[in-house]
């Protein structure tokens, strides 16, 4: 029978033992949200971290800023938050309006605070395998789900689509350092079918609406799918055809409810290890 990953549960489960991780800590970690503009689906991810940081008992602060902000005040923004020593962890909410500069932003994050990992020194330590270093938060939840179902990941064929830097290159890193045989596909990779049908573990984050059909899964295989796609019936559904692909997987993360909840689950964790590094 095919496993149904249980993302929300899974999540629950982390986040029950951060607020007993926090609870236990001398500092009270804080984490910043910068947010820019009035794009509605923004401010409905920023209330969402912000209420899921005060039930673990993480103190939140919020720079919301106007859509014609400058590049200078929200790195000015940014900068306040380095310096100030309550907040442990900084995070620009993406995507930023058009006349900014996000990656240039990004950069301005201090490392150690940097809890989306998109910084060029947490990015490299993970490419270099370096400990210690803040990891992006869905490649990391994904990494989690994966696990809850298997054992022992070395020497899997693990198959990516994506290579944003948001996840498809952290995740296919995650995947390496547990030994498995990455393959990272991206929009001009010939044979996908053929690549996905070889992949022990096949994670999918396009955003394009039930792309991987059953026939691409190996039975048994794990199936990963992050990818958020609207329907024209405004039901939410991802990257895989799940009812063709729960007939073929071992297991699978449904969507939503699989891979969604563990991106702000593990947000939480990264604050607390940037509050403990301190
Ligand atoms: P992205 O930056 O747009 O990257 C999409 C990737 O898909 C690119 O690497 C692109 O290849 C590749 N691609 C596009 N068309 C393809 C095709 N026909 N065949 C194979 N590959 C193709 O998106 P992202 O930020 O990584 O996010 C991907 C999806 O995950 C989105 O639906 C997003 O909403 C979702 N997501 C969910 C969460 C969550 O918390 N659940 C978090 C992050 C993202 P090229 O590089 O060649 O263009």
């Amino acid at each position: 029978m095919t496993d149904i990953i249980d993302g929300k549960k899974i999540a629950a489960d982390l986040k029950e033992s951060i607020a007993q991780d926090v609870a236990q800590m001398d500092t009270t970690p804080g984490l910043a949200v910068i947010l820019v503009g009035d794009d509605p689906a923004s401010h409905v991810y920023v209330k969402n971290k912000i209420l899921a940081c005060e039930k673990v008992g993480i103190k939140s602060f919020e720079a919301r800023m106007p859509k014609k902000a400058t590049q200078y005040e929200i790195a000015a923004e940014i900068e306040a938050f380095n310096d100030n020593p309550n907040v442990h962890g900084i995070l620009l909410q993406l995507p930023v309006p058009d006349h900014l500069d996000s990656e240039a932003l990004v950069q301005k994050i201090a490392p150690h605070k940097d809890v989306d990992g998109l910084t060029i020194a947490n990015a490299g330590k993970l490419f270099l395998g370096i400990e210690g270093g803040l990891v992006p938060c869905t490649p990391q939840g994904s990494l989690l789900l994966i696990k809850s179902v298997l054992d022992n990941l070395s020497g899997l064929n693990a198959v990516v689509i994506g290579r944003s830097n948001l996840f498809g290159k952290p995740m296919a890193q995650l995947l390496l350092q547990e030994n498995c045989t990455v393959t990272i596909a991206h929009s001009r990779t010939k044979n996908l079918k053929e690549i996905c049908q070889n992949a022990d573990i096949l994670v999918a984050a396009v955003g394009r609406e039930k792309m991987v059909k059953g026939d691409w899964i190996k039975p048994g295989a794990c199936v990963i799918d992050v990818g958020i796609n609207r329907m024209e019936n405004g039901k939410l559904c991802g990257d895989v055809d799940y009812d063709a692909a729960i007939e073929k997987a071992q297991a699978i993360t449904p969507v939503p409810g699989g891979v969604g909840p563990m991106t702000i689950a593990c947000l939480l964790q990264n604050t607390v290890k940037a509050a403990k590094n301190a």
